[in-house]
C-alpha cells in the first residue's frame, strides 16, 4: 500500500462515525492470521475487538475457509425468492435447535441493524393481524440497536443521534437502564420504573426491545438477569412481545451461548448477527415463535413484508453454517471462561487507578470506564506501539477478543491498557 492509497482512502473513502474534513487516522491491514493482524508496514497486532463482536474463532481460519471455497465453487449466490439451498437449511436448522426454545422460523437477512428492522416490522405486523393499533415500543436507556431508521428510534436518545433526526424518527418510550450489576445485589426497586412504564402504556405497546444483560454501543453495562426475567414476566403479563438483541452477545461471547440463558428465560423475537458467521462477512438472522409467524401470515397482508435481494446469502450461510459447527465443538466456554478468568486477574486491578471509574469483566468482554473521555486517536497509538489492536470510544476502553486468544497474547493486551494507565494519567 502506497501513501497515495493511503491519502486517496482520507480523501474519498468514508469510515465509521468520521469526519471527511478532519478524518482520523487509519491503520492499513494487509492480511490477518489467528489472533493477529499484520499491518501494510510489516507490524503485527493482537486483536483485542474481534472486529467488533464478530471474529471469535480468529481470522483465516481454515474451516472457515473451507466453507466458503466449497460453497463459492457451487454458487456464491442465488435469490431466495422461490428459490431455496442446502446451506440455508443447514444453517437455520442449527439455529433453531441451539436458540432459546419456542424460536421456530428463522428471517435470514443482511446485517444487525437490518434484523432489528425486521423484528420491528414482525412485531407491528403481529399487532396488526391481531387487529390491534400498536405502534409503540418500549425500550432502555443506555441501549444500542443500529444505525437504520427503525434501530436509531430505539437507541439511547442522548448518547446516539436522535437529536439530529428530531421529527423523522419515531418516538418510542425509554425506562431508566438497570442499575443493579451483574454478580452483585438485585435490587427489586431496579425494575419498578420499567414495570410502571408497561403498565400505564401496555395498550399501545407493541414490544420490548432491549440488549439482554450487556448493554453494549450504548455504554457497555453489564446488568443482573434478573431484570431480564422480570421483563419476561411483565411482557407476558401484560401480553406485549420482547425482541432480544442478541446480534452482541450471541454466541457465547458472556460465557453462556446466548446472554438470555444467564436469566433462562426465551424472547418472542430473536435478533443475531456479527458472530454469526465468525466474523467472515455479513449475515443476521431474526427469529420467532411460530405463534408470532402464524399470526403474522394469517394476517391481512397474508405474509411477512420483507425480503432483501442477498436473503439467505448460501455464500454467508455456508460460513454460518461452519462457524457454528466449531461452537458445537465446545471449546468456547473454556476459552471465554479462561479469558473471564484472566480478565479478573489483570483488570480489575486497573479499577485503583485515580483515571479509572470502573472495571467490569463478563466472558470474554472486559471493560475499562475512564472519568474521562479518551483521545481516542491518541490511545490507540499507544496499544499500536504496544502490538495492541483496541478502540477505545467516549469513556470506554474495552477487549473482547477472539475466544483462540492464549494467555500471553491476551496479557499483550491487558499490559497495553495498564501501561497506557501509567504514562498517560
Ligand atoms: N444491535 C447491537 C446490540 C449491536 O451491537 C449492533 C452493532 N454494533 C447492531 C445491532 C447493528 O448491527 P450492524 O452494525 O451489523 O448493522
Amino acid at each position: 500500500m502506497t501513501p497515495a492509497d493511503l491519502d486517496f482512502d482520507q480523501r474519498h473513502i468514508w469510515h465509521p462515525y468520521t469526519s471527511m474534513t478532519r478524518p482520523l487516522p487509519c491503520y492499513a491491514v494487509e492480511s490477518a492470521q489467528g489472533v493477529e493482524l499484520q499491518l501494510a508496514d510489516g507490524r503485527q497486532l493482537i486483536d483485542g475487538m474481534s472486529s467488533w463482536w464478530a471474529a471469535i474463532h480468529g481470522y483465516n481460519h481454515p474451516a472457515l475457509n473451507q466453507a466458503a471455497i466449497a460453497q463459492i465453487g457451487k454458487m456464491s449466490h442465488v435469490m431466495f425468492g422461490g428459490i431455496t439451498h442446502p446451506s440455508a437449511i443447514a444453517l437455520s436448522r442449527q439455529l433453531v435447535e441451539m436458540t432459546p426454545a419456542g424460536l421456530e422460523c428463522v428471517f435470514l437477512a443482511d446485517s444487525g441493524s437490518v434484523a432489528v428492522e425486521v423484528a420491528l416490522k414482525m412485531a407491528m405486523q403481529y399487532w396488526q393481524a391481531r387487529g390491534e393499533k400498536r405502534q409503540t415500543l418500549l425500550t432502555l436507556r443506555n441501549g444500542y440497536h443500529g444505525d437504520t431508521f427503525g434501530a436509531m428510534s430505539v437507541c439511547d436518545p442522548q448518547n446516539s443521534m436522535h437529536s439530529l433526526y428530531q421529527g423523522y424518527l419515531p418516538e418510542h418510550l425509554f425506562a431508566p437502564a438497570p442499575q443493579s450489576r451483574f454478580g452483585g445485589e438485585w435490587d427489586e426497586t431496579d425494575i419498578a420504573p420499567f414495570a410502571k412504564m408497561l403498565e400505564e402504556n401496555h395498550r399501545g405497546i407493541a414490544a420490548v426491545i432491549l440488549e439482554p444483560v450487556v448493554q453494549g454501543a450504548g455504554g457497555m453495562r453489564l446488568y443482573h438477569p434478573t431484570y431480564l426475567k422480570r421483563v419476561r414476566e411483565l411482557c407476558d403479563h401484560h401480553g406485549v412481545l420482547l425482541i432480544a438483541d442478541e446480534i452482541a452477545t450471541g454466541f457465547g461471547r458472556t460465557g453462556k451461548l446466548f446472554a438470555c440463558d444467564h436469566a433462562g428465560i426465551s424472547p418472542d423475537i430473536l435478533c443475531l448477527g456479527k458472530a454469526l458467521t465468525g466474523g467472515y462477512m455479513t449475515l443476521s438472522a431474526t427469529l420467532t415463535t411460530r405463534h408470532v409467524a402464524d399470526t403474522i401470515s394469517d394476517g391481512e397482508a397474508g405474509c411477512f413484508m420483507h425480503g432483501p435481494t442477498f436473503m439467505g446469502n448460501p455464500l454467508a450461510c455456508a460460513v454460518a453454517h461452519a462457524s457454528l459447527g466449531l461452537l458445537a465443538e465446545n471449546h468456547w466456554q473454556t476459552q471465554v471462561a479462561n479469558i473471564e478468568q484472566q480478565f479478573k486477574r489483570e483488570l480489575m486491578p486497573l479499577a485503583a487507578h485515580p483515571a479509572v471509574a470502573d472495571v467490569r469483566v463478563l466472558g470474554a468482554i472486559g471493560v475499562v470506564e475512564m472519568h474521562q473521555p479518551v483521545d481516542m486517536a491518541q490511545l490507540q497509538k499507544h496499544f499500536v506501539s504496544q502490538g495492541a489492536w483496541i478502540r477505545p470510544f467516549g469513556k470506554l476502553i474495552y477487549l473482547m477478543p477472539p475466544y483462540i486468544i492464549s494467555p500471553a497474547q491476551l496479557t499483550t493486551l491487558t499490559g497495553a491498557i495498564a501501561s497506557a494507565l501509567e504514562t498517560r494519567y
